[in-house]
């Protein structure tokens, strides 16, 4: 079977600027996939490509084994900007666009209810989508892409306006979209939740994928050798250890080069000291973002 998305040379520009400059992209069914860059990279030109909005200059690009145009009934698009009718009710909203997707309009309001009760919006179904406020009405968004009930689910900041409890309820429904079987693409600022989220994911910079892989993967090739040890071995003589820095509570230990992290842990055994908690450093995605793309 196709991937869900597979994309090779993809490039788009508008008019001198180039906002996707042959992009590679490979995302496996069923994963939630984080897609990452700074302002400007490039992520919402080539969600709205998948999305089958925006057609791509150049490349290959295909979404759940079609084109993007022939895959656009089984994909769900949340976009950055707001697109609710905000005159309807949010239920009536919801329906209007499911139907719109061929879904009849007793599913579709069915589909509507268990959603809403899910996000924690049953009580303001009725409720014009103008008197929602900005939260909600993202909430009500997202409910809104997943009325046709996709394949394949495009998050483009689908944690923009919410407070922690309902980042959760969002989170939360994005890995059980993942577990009944669909694919996710999540592209947030939220490192943290990334992080919570995705197996894999892709950092964009310049219209181009600058990195990609397993999360795991990518935190062990960014992260010094180092164990944080607590509380502080006197361990500066041990010739296992480079260097070592202060953090609260403890130290870190820096592997010297050709050491492994045995011949420490072994060293930590025998010295007899007393140690609470030993950690591999592993650096947060904040800090590799920072550093792959930052400057
Ligand atoms: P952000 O995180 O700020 O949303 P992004 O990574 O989603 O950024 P894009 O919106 O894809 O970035 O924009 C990539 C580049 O293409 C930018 O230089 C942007 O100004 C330009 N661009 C995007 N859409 C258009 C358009 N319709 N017309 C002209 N330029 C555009």
């Amino acid at each position: 079977m196709e991937p869900a998305i597979r994309a090779e040379g993809v490039h788009k520009a508008f008019s001198s600027v180039v906002a996707v400059d042959g992009l590679d992209l490979r995302v496996e069914r069923g994963e939630i996939f984080g897609f990452l860059g700074p302002n400007g990279a490039g992520k919402t030109t080539t969600l709205r490509m998948i999305a089958d909005l925006l057609r791509p200059d150049r490349g290959v690009l295909r979404v759940l084994g079609s084109s993007p145009h022939d895959a656009r009934p089984r994909v769900g698009y949340l976009p950055e900007e707001r697109g609710l009718y905000r005159d309807l009710g949010v239920m009536e909203c919801l329906v209007y666009f499911a139907q719109l997707r061929g879904v009849s309009r007793w599913v579709a309001a069915r589909r509507a209810g268990a959603l809403l009760e899910r996000l924690g919006l049953a009580d303001r179904a009725r409720a014009p989508v103008r008197e929602l406020s900005r939260g909600l009405q993202q909430k009500a968004q997202i409910a809104a892409t997943l009325m046709h009930e996709p394949e394949l689910v495009i998050f483009d900041e689908p944690f923009q306006g919410l407070d922690p409890v309902n980042v959760e309820v969002v989170r939360r429904l994005i890995q059980d979209l993942a577990g009944e079987g669909r694919t996710v693409v999540v592209c947030a600022h939220e490192m943290s939740l990334v992080e919570s989220l995705c197996g894999r994911l892709a950092m964009i910079y310049r219209g181009r994928i600058v990195l990609t892989g397993e999360l795991t993967a990518i935190r062990a090739q960014f992260s010094p050798d180092a164990f944080d040890v607590l509380p502080a071995p006197v361990a500066e003589h041990w010739p296992e250890v480079g260097s070592v820095e202060a953090i609260p509570g403890g130290s870190r230990l820096f592997l010297r080069t050709g050491a492994s992290s045995s011949d420490l842990l072994r060293r930590l055994a025998a010295s007899g000291m007393s140690v609470t908690e030993v950690s591999r450093v592993r650096l947060p995605l904040e800090s590799i973002f920072l550093r792959v793309v930052g400057s």
